[in-house]
């Protein structure tokens, strides 16, 4: 295999959608998988979709997850500039080259030519009306006026686009590695404008010659570019590239969580999940869009989650560190059929990486969230505290749950209190506080205590310990209640049992 050189290739027209990093990752990972590079190109050839703080998004973004690029905009590297805006100059030359061999001409129809030429081809009931081969010919251009003609409307300075010419009836062929062979007749291309009358290329000449002069080797992009994989692939041949030319890969679209469609901003904001790794303000309405940084992922998990989005090793594994899918990547193992987006196996990849972070580190990540919701802590119990709430959490935020190990309830769960509290509760829970009260307080000794006293009593499971969890944190559910009781303290646990007591018996 040659080199392998893989560009990621945004264009900053607004925040980069989830799909698009997976994109970023797929290229990442075969890069390193083969020793390859990973660049980062920007695409900002239409200057009317530009949106401004795209670009430090799209930065931002790939830092996050950790995708570190080997040359970019900032960075540089042999093969720069990386925006091609500032790539303007490069060019023209290719498509001066492309209408010198035949393969492009000047084209000086006006927008209203245009429609009316649309218009003309609707009513002879053309089902997809495009500027071809078919109708090239009937247009005002360089093939239908006389070559003192175009010189004049060029040294005039009329506005003119370049076009490719694109043959007429002639099948295209490539191997793409994800889709196998990709047959498409040029009969359904258009003479797709290259040039455009600002002096700006457009997308496709200047993907190729950027992709061509920066010497990559695999272009890896998503299934909505596969369309244009004929045009690009006869681009290569008229300007004598074949040889150089990129393999594709084309990865599958990411579905709604039902299968319907291509996953958008809308079905997130529907079915409350985001679509943006980074939360997104728009600079035009001010309009908030949510991400998952933000929410509370980890960057581990949004990747590992991605990764599964159109992969999968072919093992049961679906534990995979950045490091492990580098070394498990295979393009052969993409699949070519969508693939549907899981909010709740997003939720549950987060979960599986926050248990397994040292309680150390979700100390630090949880301090600022225990700050923000002004709960007093005590620090040398805060490794304790996330020990016990971290088996239930998604987030580290959902650790706050146990706020109740630093504050005492003000409220009591109803559901457990209309269900559990009968008439004999008060001197049950009296009775059990008592014996815990005369305990050392370590959690074997509560539960031992405990038992011996339902067995003495006579008491179902249920009679008793909801109510104890109640009164001591005010909820239904939590971590075991002797570990509560533990990290609380005798003097704390008693107190609280003992007032709630009294204050359901007076209530
Ligand atoms: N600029 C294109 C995009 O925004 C890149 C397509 C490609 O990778 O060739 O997706």
């Amino acid at each position: 295999m040659r080199d392998v050189k893989v560009r990621f290739a945004p264009s900053p027209t607004g925040p980069l959608h989830m799909g698009g990093v997976r994109t970023a990752l797929f290229n990442y990972l075969f890069a390193k998988a083969n020793n390859g590079k990973f660049i980062l190109r920007i695409e900002d050839t239409d200057q009317n979709r530009f949106v401004p703080g795209a670009e430090k998004y799209i930065k931002e973004a790939l830092e996050w997850v950790g995708m570190h690029t080997d040359e970019d905009p900032w960075k540089g590297g042999d093969f720069g500039p990386y925006r091609q805006s500032e790539r303007k100059p490069m060019y023209r030359q290719y498509a001066d080259q492309l209408i010198e061999a035949g393969h492009a001409y000047y084209a000086f129809d006006t927008a209203e030519e245009l429609t009316e030429m649309r218009e003309r081809l609707k009513r002879a009931k053309v089902p997809n009306p495009q500027y071809n081969a078919a109708i090239r010919m009937t247009m005002k251009n360089s093939l239908t006026m006389s070559a003192d003609e175009v010189k004049a409307k060029l040294d005039g300075g009329d506005p003119y686009t370049i076009r490719v010419k694109i043959p007429r009836n002639e099948e295209v062929r490539f191997q793409d590695i994800i889709r196998g062979w990709v047959q498409v007749n040029t009969s359904s291309l258009d003479d797709k404008v290259l040039f455009k009358s600002d002096g700006m290329p457009t997308y496709h000449l200047a993907n190729i010659v950027d992709d061509y002069t920066m010497k990559i080797s695999h272009v890896i992009r998503g299934e909505e570019w596969l369309p244009s994989a004929p045009l690009h692939v006869l681009l290569y041949r008229f300007l004598g590239w074949e040889k150089q030319r990129p393999e594709f890969a084309h990865l599958p679209l990411i579905l709604r969580p039902d299968g319907n469609g291509k996953l958008s901003k809308r079905d997130g904001d529907r079915l409350g999940f985001p679509v943006f790794p980074l939360e997104w303000k728009d600079p035009a309405t001010g309009e908030i869009a949510s991400g998952y940084r933000e929410k509370g992922f980890f960057p581990e998990a949004f990747i590992n989650m991605l990764a599964f989005l159109g992969w999968n090793p072919g093992t049961e594994q679906e534990l995979f560190s950045m490091d492990e899918l580098i070394a498990s990547f295979k393009l052969e193992r993409v699949g070519k059929s969508g693939a549907k987006f899981d909010a709740d196996k997003t939720r549950w990849y987060n979960q599986q990486y926050l248990r397994s972070k040292p309680n150390e580190e979700l100390v630090s990540l949880l301090i600022p969230h225990l700050d923000k919701a002004s709960i007093e802590y005590s620090s040398q119990k805060l490794v304790a505290f996330v020990d016990l709430m971290k088996e239930r959490a998604v987030f580290v935020e959902d650790m706050l749950e146990g706020r109740y190990l630093y504050e005492k309830p003000i409220s009591f769960d109803e559901q457990v209190i209309s269900k559990k509290w009968k008439d004999t509760s008060a001197d049950t829970i009296s009775e059990i506080t008592n014996r815990f009260e005369a305990s050392s307080f370590d959690p074997e000794e509560l539960n031992e205590i405990f038992s011996a006293f339902l067995k003495e009593k006579e008491l179902g499971m249920g009679a008793v310990l909801p109510l104890l969890r109640v009164l001591l944190s005010g909820k239904g559910t939590g971590p075991s209640l002797f570990d509560i009781m533990a990290f609380l303290g005798k003097q704390e646990s008693i107190a609280r049992l003992k007032d709630g007591v009294q204050s359901l018996s007076n209530g």
